[in-house]
This record gives structure tokens, sequence and C-alpha cells, in this order.
């Protein structure tokens, strides 16, 4: 439930930024963002005119929102909630909702190098690959904190889809500051707190949070 089905590289090529939604490929030449850096159909070199205010913060909610592999109604929910919550407490929200999106075990699966992609890291958490804090899960939208074990099951570890994230290639792999990776027990522990300037988000927030304002 909820995977973006979209073909990847054309979203790229829509919003005109590289997410990096398809892991090796994307660090390669052959990236449609390199060969073919416009948007696609048949008038996609032909338009990127001028965007009114609408058009570009509704632009900056798409980078986001697909950088994160999110459907329209999950992010929405983000973005409202984190809203709120800094009206009451006076929260930076920019912070808070990095935070929270962060904070999700797909993405956490991700970022330990476990995974090529975030939408590959929620198709294996969803399938059950991972215990946390010792226990099976299953869902990629839990949020973990300081203190939170995100281990490959044992019984996962020798499957053909971890073979690809060999020790060597794990080994060489820094996850950011928040988490620590065990490359040879497969398993990662959150340390600290995801922050704005390591998770560099390839969008503008103020403009996310105008787009759902109106
Ligand atoms: Fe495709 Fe990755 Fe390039 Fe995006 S960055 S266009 S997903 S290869």
């Amino acid at each position: 439930m909820g995977i973006v089905k979209r073909p990847q590289c054309k979203i790229c090529r829509r919003v005109g930024k590289k997410l990096f939604l398809k892991g090796e490929k994307c660090l390669t030449q052959k990236c449609p963002m390199v060969t073919k850096p416009y948007p696609p159909g048949i008038r996609g070199k032909r338009r990127r005119g001028g965007l009114s205010e609408y058009g570009r913060e509704l632009l900056e909610k798409q980078k986001l929102k697909y950088w994160y592999n999110l459907q329209e109604r999950q992010f929405k929910k983000y973005v409202k909630e984190v809203l709120e919550e800094s009206r009451k407490k006076g929260k930076d929200a920019t912070q808070a909702l990095i935070r929270r999106l962060e904070s999700r075990l797909d993405n956490v699966v991700f970022k330990l190098g476990f995974a090529d992609s975030r939408r590959q890291a929620r198709q294996l958490v969803s399938h059950g690959h991972f215990l946390l804090n010792g226990k099976p899960v299953n869902i990629p939208s839990i949020e973990v904190k300081k203190g939170d074990v995100i281990q490959v099951k044992p019984s996962s570890q020798n499957k053909d889809i971890f073979k690809t994230f060999s020790l060597l290639k794990l080994k060489k792999y820094h996850p950011p500051s928040w988490l620590k990776l065990d490359p040879k027990k497969m398993e990662g522990e959150v340390v600290g707190a995801p922050t704005l300037e390591e998770a560099s988000p390839p969008a503008e927030i103020s403009s996310i949070f105008e787009f759902y304002s109106k």
C-alpha cells in the first residue's frame, strides 16, 4: 500500500531535479536527468516557462513528496500535523517536518545503507525483513527514536536482495551522524536526531507550508 507507482525517472524530469529514486543508476551518466534534462512528453523540450506562485509551490511540494516516496494523502497529513504542532508549541516547523520524515522506518533503512532507494526500503520493510528492537516489524511509516535498534532479520541476511549490500559495501558506507551502523550484524542504532542540514532536502520547505496553508 502507498507505493508511488509512476516511472521514477519521469518524476525527476517532470520536477526538473535529480531526486535519486533509482539507486546506483542515479550516479551514472545513464541518468535521464543527464541524457534528457527536460520534461517528458512531445512538447517537453519547449515547456519550462515561468511558473506562477502556485505552480512553484506545487513543484516544491511534489519534489519533497516524491523524495520520501509518499502519496499525497500521507504527505499532506505530515505537513498539516507539523503546522498544527508548531502553532501550538512554537516549534520550528521546517525542522519538525524533516525530523518526522527522516525518522520513518523506511527512510532509516535506506539511510543505513540496507536499500538502494526509499522505494526499495519500503518494500523490504513491508515484506518483514527487519527487526525493530528485536521484534519483527512491517510498517514502513513507524517513526524511530533515539535508542532504537534496527536490524536485518538474521533469517533474511542471506537472501539475494541483501547480497547486493555486501559486508564490504556496508563497511565503506557512512550513514548520517544520527545513525550508527554495525555492518557485520547488519544492524543500526538511532543515536541522535535527524537535522535539516544533514537531510539536505531537494525542496524549499517554506513554499510547501504556503501551498497547504491556502
Ligand atoms: Fe532516474 Fe535517478 Fe536520474 Fe532521477 S536521479 S532521473 S531516478 S536515474
